[in-house]
Formats: structure tokens, sequence, C-alpha cells
């Protein structure tokens, strides 16, 4: 009868396990380091041989959790400030929709450990607002990171397992991650509407106001010797969560502005892909000094995903940087099950594309189809974005998505992702 072996992705302890006793899915621990392992994959050969053993494929087990804040919007209006909550029977469980203070609405999704399960999860939890909402008006989420005035962010949650994270691996973990920090914000920058003349909402050329304007005070920008001494501040840009009654202890990432889930979703997986790489303590190929990373982070607020960011001491474009990520991580992306719904948010970046450039190229076609005299762009604009989330997170994809907004996507056939390994 053979043997199978698991061997643990951080400290390389091996134990061995009867053919019977193990399946893809189960979750395991490592008897000596106690981490949390999932098996990902059984080879079986064809002919047994005494020669060789079973292989195993397992990763870390990675628990994430993601918070959205948001607006409503009601046809053709943005409402600030107001709170509804979809019928309790349709809410699942460790799922909760709150009153947020300042911006109206924010949800909470329920604990994930697979990119996919968590794609599926936030789209069912967000299309509730509109499908399942205990009213008579047709509401939609409005996923804005600003619109006018408010900041709306997203929170997203690391763990490892159900008792999360000690605070032994946090710090560690928070350095590893900073230094890649300002390519989350550039990918998921969604906030180019700020107010303008007549304190009108505008369309500005940064991609994140939220960031730029609010950033010190709710996102603040710290250093790794400030992580290093993990001084409790909850509005730092990565800060630890200790212990609470109802929660484990988590890493939590608050840089995001509030953004649709396919690059919520992109933004947890830059993270997982780190904290794999972290957990088999491989070295970050990527570190930067306090002046560069400020530097990337200021790009990533003003241009999105049309700047650059520093990749060591270098300067790089933005599809430099994502074919230098994927392939220095290729292996830690091949131990994740990643769909093209996922690989697209990073291949339209490469190519200059975000949803802040969605916004923006969508705002420019309106007012070039509706004569301004008659029609507010704001009005149109709003309405079209009504519907193409709703189509969004009816299942539709993101071409969909913004030809509803009268936009279109380039192609992307012949986009990959990386040079060595290529996705
Ligand atoms: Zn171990």
């Amino acid at each position: 009868m053979p043997r199978f072996y698991v061997v643990c992705p951080r400290c390389q302890y091996g134990m061995d396990f009867a053919q019977t006793k193990i399946k893809v899915g189960d979750r395991i621990q490592c008897l000596k380091c106690k981490l949390n392992i999932k098996v990902t994959h059984i080879y079986i050969p064809e002919k047994y041989d005494a020669e060789f053993d079973e292989e195993i494929g397992v990763e870390p087990l990675i628990t994430n959790g993601v918070e959205i804040e948001s607006f409503l919007i009601k046809r053709d209006e943005i409402l600030k400030r107001s709170f509804i909550q979809p019928l309790e029977d349709v809410v699942e469980p460790g799922e909760t929709f709150t009153d947020d203070m300042t911006i109206g609405n924010e949800y909470i999704s329920p604990i994930f450990d697979d990119i996919n399960e968590g794609l599926f999860l936030l789209k069912n939890g967000l299309r509730k607002y509109n499908v399942f909402a205990d009213e008579r008006v047709a509401y939609q989420i409005g996923l804005f990171g600003t619109w006018f005035k408010d900041p709306a962010g997203v929170h997203i949650h690391i763990g490892l397992g159900e008792e999360g994270i000690g605070k032994e691996h946090a710090a560690a973990l928070m350095i590893y991650i900073h230094d890649y920090l300002p390519f989350i914000m550039a990918l998921c920058a969604n906030s180019p509407i700020f107010p303008g003349r007549n304190n009108q909402p505008k369309l500005t050329s940064n991609a994140s106001n939220r960031l730029l304007i609010y950033g010190n005070q709710q996102c603040k920008s710290i250093t790794k010797e400030q992580i290093r001494l993990m001084k409790d501040d909850h509005w730092t840009e990565i800060n630890y969560n200790a212990v609470r009654k109802d929660k484990p202890p988590t890493v939590e990432i608050r840089v995001l502005d509030s953004n649709i889930p396919e690059y919520i979703i992109a933004a947890v997986e830059i993270l997982r892909v780190l904290t794999i790489a972290y957990l088999k303590g491989k070295p970050s190929p990527n570190v930067l000094s306090f002046s560069n990373y400020q530097k990337s982070r200021q790009s990533a607020a003003r241009y999105g995903v049309r700047g650059s960011l520093y990749w060591n001491g270098k300067n790089l474009k933005m599809d430099k940087y994502i074919d230098k990520f994927f392939d220095e991580f290729h292996e830690e992306f091949e131990e994740e099950d990643l769909t093209a719904e996922i690989l697209d948010i990073f291949k339209l970046a490469k190519l200059g594309w975000n949803n802040a450039t969605i916004i923006k190229e969508s705002i420019e076609a309106i007012k070039a189809i509706y004569s301004s005299k008659k029609f507010s762009w704001r009005k149109q604009f709003i309405a079209r974005y009504n519907d193409a989330i709703a189509s969004l997170l009816d299942g539709n994809n993101l071409i969909d998505y913004a030809r509803l907004m009268y936009v279109e996507l380039p192609d992307l056939k012949n986009i990959q992702l990386g040079k060595k390994h290529p996705f």
C-alpha cells in the first residue's frame, strides 16, 4: 500500500498518510510548526512503483475577509449617508450589512480561503443590496472610492485559518507586504470624481482623489520601522487587528478605493501570493526605500495603472512591473487556481486600464453623445453605472459591464502576464 507524503511548506516537516486518509480539499495542521495546510492536488502515477512516494500538492491555508464601504445609487442619483439592509433571510452566516458612520453602507464578507469562492461571495453579497432590499425603490450599490466628497474604502483581512494570525508573524508579514502596497493602490484606484467649480462633481485627471485628499488621515503611510514597533493605530495603511471577542486577530490592508468585486479580488490575490511566499521563507524580490515607496504611492494615486512604480531602485512602467511581479511569484501564482476573470484584471492593467480609466472613458463618451444643454452628464453616467454594476453582479463579465457604459475594452488575446513563465 503506498504512503502519501505531505511536506509542510513552511518548516519542511514531512508527514505520511495512508491513501484512504487524505483527499483534495482536506485541511491538516503541521505537527511541527502548527501551520494550517490545505491539500490542493494528489498525483497518482498510472502504475504503482515502490521507488516513488505518491505526490501531494499542498499550500498554506490562507483566509481572507473583505469590508466594502459604499454609497448607494437610486436610479440616476448618488445617495450619501443612507443605509439599507437586505431582507434578513438572504443574509448568509458570516455576512454582515452594517451602517457605516461616514458613507452609509458597509458590507462585510464571510471568510473565504479560495480566490474563486471569494469572487462569488462578493458578487452574491453585494447583489443583495439591489435584489433583496426591503424597500419598494430600486437601489444599487455605488462602488466608488469617492464620489464628490466622502471617501469610501475597502479593507482586506489576512489570517491563517480559524485562529487568525499571531503577533509573532504579523509584523514580518506586514513588512513583506508593505513594498507592494502601491501596486494594489494603482490597480484599485477608483476615484476620479471630486468637487470642481461651484461645488459640483467634476471629472478630474486623478485616478484616486480618495488617496490624494484623505490618504494622510484614514490610510496613513507608515515606515517599516513603525510596523516593526507594532504600535496600534487603526488609521494606518496596514495594521494588526489584535484578537477580539468575536473575531480572530488579522492583518488588515486599508489602501483600496471602494471598487467592483473583480478588482477587490485581484488585490486579495496579490496579498495571497505574497503571504504564501512569506510563509515559505522566500526573500522578497522587491525592497523599497521609504522615499521610493512614497514616490510609488503618489504615482499610484495620481495616475493609477498609467503611472510607474519602483521595483527595488528602478522605476518601472506598469506593464513591466506586472511582468516582473508574475515572473518573481510564478510558483505562488501556480498554487492558486486562477480564472480568466481575475487574470484579465492584470492584463487590462498592463494596457493602462482599471476602473478609474473605465469611469473616465465612460464620462468622456457620455459628454460626446449627449448635449450638455439638455442633459447632465452626471445623471446619464450614474444611470449607466447603475445598470453596469447590476449586470456585473448578476454574473456578466467586464466586457459587458464596460459596454453598458459606452466603453470598449481593449482586446486581451495576445497579452501575457510574465515573460519567463507567462500566464
Ligand atoms: Zn511546519
